[in-house]
């Protein structure tokens, strides 16, 4: 049953009425792009047949991407700034746009092109049939390494596995929210955000919106390996306690396999006679072992480290972003890390 028909005839309902659409656009470093991909969306978002905002989140940029924001506010009300007081990361950027959003449907997507905004009025079109969550799919990925295709793979497929409510797999940023599904985000109270784990964490009512994902149309990507290693670790993390909880499968496997070795051992040297060679053997093989575990518990703390790390963060509660300037913002944050609202 859609969400609309299990709506009382006197209640508002956005879906059927046509309400707001909000876009939130993390920008870093997109001078050569972003005025582009605003002339692209003003061409597409009337097709959606509803009002839009569009809120650009100056993620710190040292180029001239803030500038060319302004401009392109000064002249429409309905484009926002959140200005950022430096890069904290597109999670955090996300995060920001989304408790500053307005809309009853929000979307997010990249600022670089690579999604492209044709798909928007098929994304709400399905939420205004009762999807709450209609979802970018990547049928195709144009311009992207064969090194980050093949990671990014991986990830998607040992996340799907690690995580009890895994992402759908070949999906990113690119989705359209239901103002439910943006207020149930904004509501938890983690500051370190995955949104692509919270979101499906909700549990809300989702479905795929095929598409082909283009090249950059410019500018050059923001994620190096180490910074996707980083992204990829942090949301296996955040979004997952399998990782510690595999130190006590090495535990219990190590424990297995030292037994068996010891007992062997013992009979081995009960029954032989020991030469050179073999006293000789036994040594190399016994520094294999020690090196062996040595390594496996320096790997479970490691492992239980990050966790720790994570969790001083958390307790430290600072926010996930400080905004240092506005324009055109209407909505006040509807998240408490927001510096100006604590
Ligand atoms: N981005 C951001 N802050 C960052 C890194 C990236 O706001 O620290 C934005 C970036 O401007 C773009 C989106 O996040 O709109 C995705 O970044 P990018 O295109 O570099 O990632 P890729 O598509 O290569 O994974
Ligand atoms: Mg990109």
């Amino acid at each position: 049953m859609s969400h609309s028909s299990v709506q009382h005839p006197c209640v508002r309902d956005p879906r059927s009425l046509h309400g707001l659409l909000s876009l939130v656009i993390p920008c870093h470093n997109e001078e050569s792009v972003i005025e582009s991909t605003h002339a692209r969306l003003i061409a597409v978002l009337p097709k959606a047949g509803m009002e839009f905002e569009i809120i650009y989140i100056d993620d710190g940029s040292r180029d001239k991407t803030l500038w060319r924001l302004e401009a392109i506010a000064s002249k429409d009300p309905r484009v926002a700034i959140l200005e950022l007081a430096r890069n904290f990361g597109q999670q955090a950027a996300m995060s920001a746009g989304l408790a500053h959003a307005r809309g009853d449907a929000v979307v997010i997507i990249d600022a670089d092109l690579q999604d492209p905004p044709e798909v928007i009025p098929e994304m709400v079109r399905l939420w205004q049939s009762g999807v709450d969550v209609a979802y970018g799919r990547r049928r195709s990925r144009d311009g992207e390494t064969r090194f980050k295709l093949i990671t990014a793979s991986l990830f998607h497929r040992l996340f799907a596995c690690l995580v009890p409510h895994p992402i759908p797999v070949d999906t990113g940023d690119f989705k359209l929210l239901d103002r439910a599904v943006v207020d149930a985000v904004c509501a938890l109270p983690e500051k370190r955000r995955y949104l692509r784990g919270l979101v499906p964490w909700t549990g809300f009512r989702h479905e795929p919106v095929w598409y082909d994902r283009n090249a950059r149309l410019a500018g050059v990507t923001k994620y190096n390996a180490r910074r996707l290693l980083l992204l990829a670790a942090d949301a296996l993390i955040i979004s997952s306690d399998v990782p510690m909880r595999l130190t006590w499968v090495a535990s219990v496997s190590l424990g297995i396999v030292g037994l068996i070795a010891a007992t062997t051992a013992l009979i081995s040297t009960n029954t032989a006679t020991p030469t050179e060679a073999s006293a000789g053997v036994s040594l190399a093989a016994l520094v294999a072992v020690v090196g062996f575990l040595g390594a496996i518990q320096t790997a479970a703390v490691a492992i239980v480290g990050e966790y720790v790390v994570r969790t001083y963060r958390e307790a430290q509660s600072r926010p996930t972003w400080v905004v240092r300037r506005t324009i055109n913002v209407r909505q006040s944050p509807l998240q408490a890390s927001d510096s100006r609202a604590a």
